[in-house]
């Protein structure tokens, strides 16, 4: 058993609220923590620290727990630039250009997509990101939707099966039959490789009806649910969420006030993508609505290359500040503890003893320059179950 004691650190932030001051952030002032192999060992005041095998001073740097990135749609092949340019120029996003990725997906080879999947865990790795929740969705074929969530176990337990992504085109004209392969012959090959099942049940993706059908297929193969919901409209995603007890609902930019109380009186978390509203020019979630209402919120880079080709929690953080109305303090929440809920999670998203040992070391004396210092590199160093990612210097 290795031992490393993280010292200097100026403020630490463990999203703990038993901890330090300022619950629920629960800063600790002139801290350090000890990791002793992929777990907190100790936390504490640098003071009463203890020794340990290795020794690294921070010099007085803020520390945070690694970001929970709690929905994403990794594992594809291409991308999507022109269909962004027009986006921009002002057509409207309708999530018809998935089959777009589906297309270059179902023709990649396996090697080709956990290599791009590796490149853009790593880029979120440096980025601060240690837990990420990855999706299936762009192979809608029993063989290739095994593939993706194969690919994506190779990076994460916290795997997703996103058969219901949209109607592939080959099925448009008999969409009965296609919720049945996703609900029969596709969830039988996935359900082993996945843990979740999700359903994108907005305009233009899956109906009520579908919906209900399919997450009942899933929960009855032992899947745990969470859901796309109103995204494009005031759909009936957050009823159905709640109706089945969902991790989570992810989206949540239509909400009615009957959403939103039915929000407050569950377990289910409602995860915003501030960046997919970014990237499509759509309007952003209500945040300060959901958290006055005391809804759990998580924040997540919903990373696909259509709607979010975003890696980066701290510019999710950045805009939830800025364009969500939320307090600094509440965005860093949302990003660690918030996605740790939205996955069912008690041992990531705190710095705690016994919690993996996942943190940031920001380059910057307070954890507000996440959002106060938007695209620059503030994350300078990151530690994933006790181990250094990475390289860089502190
Ligand atoms: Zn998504």
């Amino acid at each position: 058993m290795t031992s490393t004691l993280i010292t200097g650190i100026g403020e630490l932030v463990t999203c703990d609220p038993r901890e330090g001051e300022d619950s629920p952030l629960g800063i600790i002032r002139q801290a350090a923590l000890v990791i002793e192999d992929a777990a907190f060992a100790w936390v504490g005041l640098a003071a009463d620290a203890a020794a340990a095998d290795e020794r690294v001073d921070v010099q007085g740097r803020s520390v945070v727990p690694g970001f929970v990135d709690s929905h994403t749609h990794l594992v594809f092949a291409g991308e999507r630039s022109a269909e962004f340019t027009a986006r921009m120029a002002g057509e409207p996003y309708t999530g018809g250009g998935i089959m777009t990725t589906v297309s270059a997906t179902r023709a990649a080879s396996t090697e080709d997509l956990r290599a791009n999947t590796a490149r853009l865990v790593g880029e979120m790795a440096a980025l601060g990101t240690t837990t990420v929740e990855i999706k299936s969705g762009y192979g809608l074929t029993v063989a290739d939707e095994q593939r993706l969530l194969e690919v994506a176990l190779d990076f994460t337990p916290e795997t997703t099966f996103l058969g219901a992504h949209v109607v592939p085109t080959e099925y448009t004209h008999d969409r009965a039959a296609y919720v049945a392969l996703v609900s029969g012959e596709m969830l039988d090959a996935c359900a082993p490789l996945a843990r979740w099942i999700d359903v994108f049940c907005d305009a233009g993706a899956f109906d009520e009806d579908e919906t209900r059908a399919l997450l009942q297929a899933g929960v009855a193969a032992g899947l745990m649910v969470r859901l796309h919901g109103n995204q494009l409209e005031r759909g009936p995603g957050v009823r159905l969420a709640v109706e089945f007890g969902a991790a989570s609902v992810d989206h949540c930019a239509h909400l009615s006030d009957t959403d939103v109380a039915s929000l407050a009186g569950s377990k289910t978390v409602a995860t915003l993508l501030p960046a997919s509203d970014f990237c499509t020019r759509g309007p952003y979630p209500d945040a300060r609505r959901l958290i006055d209402a005391g809804v759990t919120v998580a924040l997540a880079t919903d990373c696909n290359p259509g709607s979010s080709y975003v890696t980066s929690m701290p510019f999710c953080i950045a805009l939830a500040v800025r364009e969500m109305r939320m307090t600094p303090a509440e965005a860093l929440l949302a990003a660690t503890a918030g996605g740790a809920r939205a996955l069912r999670r008690v041992d990531i998203g705190r710095i705690a003893v016994g919690c993996s040992a996942d943190i940031a070391v920001l380059d910057a004396p307070s954890f507000v320059h996440l959002a106060y210092r938007p695209a620059a590199p503030v994350v300078s160093a990151v530690w994933k179950a006790g181990v250094r990612v990475g390289s860089g210097g502190l």
